[in-house]
């Protein structure tokens, strides 16, 4: 049994992907669409291994050539795009991500989407902290729960976008 990628097309240019990117991984539905943007959800891309991370590199290079936008980026994929930089193409922009907040005086953890241009800016040469978040239930400030230098990485490797 394997988790097949599924391919949810929301527009002409716009895709949710969904699944386990492994060794199965088939990007093609992603080809011959000869688009010149194209717009990836990949908030349900639960996992990425070593297999899949070639795969998906892979099929980077065949559409080089296409402006493409990571859209609500999961916990796995953030780690990927900070790691292996070829995850970035030149014509590559991150719009969105997910990032993990903790409240310690109550306990709450929340998942929140940060918008790169709005919510944090790209193009620092370094990351040393999430931006600040209160909690829904308390209002104290919450802790960001990933280690800013590593899971934030792949901002600096972002052009700033904002005008
Ligand atoms: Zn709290």
């Amino acid at each position: 049994m394997t988790d097949a990628l599924l391919f949810d097309w929301k527009k002409e240019d716009y895709v949710a992907i969904s699944g386990m990117v492994d060794e199965h991984a088939d990007f093609s539905p992603l080809f011959n669409k000869n688009l010149e943007k194209l717009f990836l959800d990949l908030k349900n891309v639960n996992r990425i291994n070593s297999s899949g991370v070639r795969r998906w590199v892979i099929a980077l290079e065949k559409l080089r050539d296409v402006e493409l936008h990571y859209i609500n980026c999961s916990f796995s994929v953030v780690e990927q795009l900070s790691m292996v930089p070829e995850f970035l193409t030149k014509k590559s922009h991150v719009e969105s991500f997910d990032a993990r907040y903790v409240c310690e005086n109550c306990n709450t953890s929340q998942v929140v989407t940060l918008v790169v241009g709005y919510d944090i800016e790209a193009g620092l040469s370094k990351y040393l902290d999430g931006p600040d978040r209160l909690c829904p239930n308390c209002k104290s400030k919450m802790e960001f729960d990933h280690n800013p230098d590593s899971y934030l990485f792949f901002l600096s490797n972002l052009h700033n976008k904002k005008k």
